[in-house]
């Protein structure tokens, strides 16, 4: 028998600030004035969150914000945003009010922190007339820390005249770059927000983005008035997520390949272009013994919805989606994110495969990239020769998506870089730093497969042109007299899927353009005329012969040599693959109690605790309250509701 963590037992620290089902942070009570007690903050970390410090920038921010200031906040994903808004709503006093744009989006986050024993609550359409009524009374009598409210409902004179009636802490404008009329999430009523400091100019606005593009930060910045707030700009970098792009063989298997070694258990996103090719997808990972499950805007919305519901609320569940998924998904622990075809540019990339590893700990991104990828590209990348300057853009993309799949460097350098960042050295955790690829000189190589191209006409794609190479009298090289070229077998000394990478490489570099026609038949370019005559040398990459498969763990070895982002200050937690067999059993028994309680509350299992904090469960097995209390994500709400549960589990796998 364990101890009893209900018996009258709290943490010595909330004995100190005596704080009961209120939390109360500032002086309130006394009268003084919001950022007089400089540990409030770091208290409300603590006891509330079950934190033990602050991450990167978080303390400045807090600390401006709760002095009245303006912020404007740029961190990416699982960078903490959230804690910059919702530690001085805590602190200061008076309502705060967050807005933000989806629904989905606002539900989880009350339910989170209402689990933490915050006051928060949304109004949105979802919500009845009654219920809407409540939270509005609450507001007023400032009963309520945080009110989650959606952008087209803050600017109705009703809700403008309750602002007026309510005493407020502060603004918070989450996921700001949907004020952008060039991004994928516009949202108009963004755009009327300024109206909130018109008529409150006294009440401090945070506006927190993770969007990487400069453009879309000016505008932030200009449509919401917010050019005088103080600017928060962290690195874009996800240190816990390692990027890879394979050369495409047979893409199902690969990938399969790859979540078996690496993903049997976790969760995580497989990006298709079509619909078609989703369904296909998921059937196909069903038959193979993976769940999996479609999403894309063609299903109906409720089975998206009943789709989207599973994935958040089970465990390794795989979700093949269109990019019509992704918006507004905060769950955690995704640990990988695939994309079977190449995403539309960098910043997509950036976007999607962001949303794996929030919590932190490593995470996957893989890519596939073939032959009919880059062809497709290409031709996308010829349809916008005309001149105008939008179109100059989309090319600018375009040949940064093919130089970012192609390099022999490191992807990572490649991607920051495009986001104008730059990392003065490799990063050491993505697939070309983890096995180099080297890089050849290709030039008499790309001589004979263009020569290859002109001779037979400028007309065929890669599959003739390598049988024309490597002698393969073929019916269609004998039909097309091919066979009596000076080129013919002349490519004898690099195997056919060298020659497909030469080309592959030939094209995503401009050597080669595509036709528009369909048949992807290869012409020269300047550029490769200037090769055959030995006016340029052409540099190419080796391509790995078989990728080799690392597990999470390696990947989580690395990251703790760097200081990566392990949550809770903690370097020590791993993934379950690194777990012992003794603590294998523990995580999945303490997985267990977590999807128990989670049913019961009908609440995503992350919201009880996230996977960090079962790992570091296993890794400390506290046996006592007092120890539970100290477990990073431990806050007094979640110690005086879930420590008895939790330690009996540990206490069994003793
Ligand atoms: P964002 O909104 O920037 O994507 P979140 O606010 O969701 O990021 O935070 C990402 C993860 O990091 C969450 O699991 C959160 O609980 C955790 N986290 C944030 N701040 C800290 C901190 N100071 N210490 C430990 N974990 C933190
Ligand atoms: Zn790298």
């Amino acid at each position: 028998m364990g101890p009893d963590p209900k018996a009258g037992f709290r943490p010595p620290l909330l004995n100190r600030i005596g704080v009961d089902s209120l939390f109360s942070f500032s002086g309130r009570d006394s009268g003084a004035s919001p950022g007089d007690d400089p540990d409030a903050a770091l208290n409300a970390l603590r006891t509330v969150f079950g934190y033990a410090s602050f991450r990167g920038q978080q303390a400045d921010i807090i600390d401006h914000v709760v002095r009245g200031g303006d912020a404007l906040v740029l961190m990416p994903t699982g960078g903490g945003k959230s804690l910059c808004y919702q530690i001085p709503a805590l602190v200061r006093d008076g309502v705060t009010v967050v807005v933000s744009p989806l629904i989905a989006l606002m539900r989880d986050q009350v339910t989170a922190m209402r689990e933490l024993g915050v006051r928060a609550a949304f109004l949105n359409s979802s919500l009845g007339a009654a219920e809407a009524r409540e939270v509005e009374r609450d507001m007023a009598r400032g009963d309520i820390d945080l009110v989650y409210v959606a952008p087209e409902r803050l600017v109705t004179p009703r809700f403008l005249e309750l602002l007026d009636r309510t005493k407020l802490a502060l603004f918070a404008l989450d996921e700001a770059h949907c004020v952008s009329q060039w991004g994928h999430d516009f949202r108009p009523e963004y755009l009327q927000l300024s109206i909130l400091h018109e008529r409150h100019p006294d009440v401090p606005r945070i506006a927190l983005t993770a969007t990487a593009d400069v453009q879309t930060r000016n505008e932030i910045k200009e449509k919401l008035g917010l050019t005088e707030a103080r600017v928060f700009l962290s690195s874009f970098d996800r240190p816990n997520i390692t990027y890879r792009v394979v050369p495409k063989k047979s893409e199902r298997q690969q990938m399969l390949a790859f979540l078996n070694e690496n993903h049997g258990e976790d969760a995580g996103i497989v990006y298709c272009m079509s619909r078609a090719k989703v369904e296909d997808t998921a059937a196909w990972l069903n038959a193979q013994g993976r769940e999996a499950l479609p999403y894309h805007a063609g299903l109906p919305a409720s089975v998206r919805e009943a789709n989207q519901d599973r994935f958040i609320k089970s465990e390794g569940i795989v979700m093949v989606a269109t990019v019509a998924f992704g918006m507004g998904i905060d769950k955690p622990n995704v640990r990988f994110v695939c994309h079977l075809d190449p995403p539309k540019s960098l910043e997509a990339y950036y976007q999607e495969t962001g949303r794996a590893g929030r919590d932190g700990l490593p995470a996957n991104a893989w890519m596939s990239y073939g032959m009919a990828d880059v062809v497709m590209l290409r031709q996308m990348l010829e349809q916008s020769e005309a001149g105008d300057s939008h179109r100059r853009v989309e090319r600018g993309k375009l040949e940064a998506l093919l130089g970012y799949c192609e390099t022999s460097g490191c992807r990572r350098q490649v991607l920051l870089n495009y986001f104008n960042e730059t990392m003065a050295e490799p990063c050491g955790n993505c697939d070309t730093c983890l096995d180099p690829v080297a890089s050849w000189d290709g030039t008499i190589a790309a001589q004979k497969a263009l020569s290859a191209v002109y001779r037979t006409g400028q007309r065929y794609g890669a599959g003739h042109l390598i049988d024309v190479l490597l002698g393969n009298a073929t019916e269609k090289v004998i039909q097309q007299a091919h066979d009596a070229l000076k080129t013919f077998g002349v490519g004898k000394d690099l195997a056919k899927t060298e020659w497909q990478s030469v080309y592959r490489q030939l094209v995503a570099n401009g050597f080669l353009t595509v036709d528009l026609e369909g048949y992807g038949g290869f012409r020269l370019t300047d550029a490769g005329v200037a090769v055959i005559k030995g006016q340029r040398s052409v540099s190419l990459r080796k391509d790995p012969v078989q990728e080799r498969r690392r597990g999470v763990h390696d990947a989580l070895r690395r990251q703790t040599g760097r200081g990566g982002a392990g949550s809770g200050g903690s370097s020590s937690s791993g993934t379950r693959t690194s777990l012992s067999a003794a603590d294998d059993a523990l995580w999945h028994a303490l997985r267990d109690c977590r999807t128990g309680l989670a049913k019961e509350q009908g609440v995503p299992p992350y919201v009880i605790f996230h996977d960090s904090t079962l790992l570091e469960m296993v890794h400390q097995r506290p046996l006592t309250p007092d120890a539970f209390a100290r477990l990073p994500g431990v806050g007094s709400r979640k110690l005086e509701r879930y420590a008895a549960a939790f330690l009996d589990v540990i206490h069994e796998h003793g």
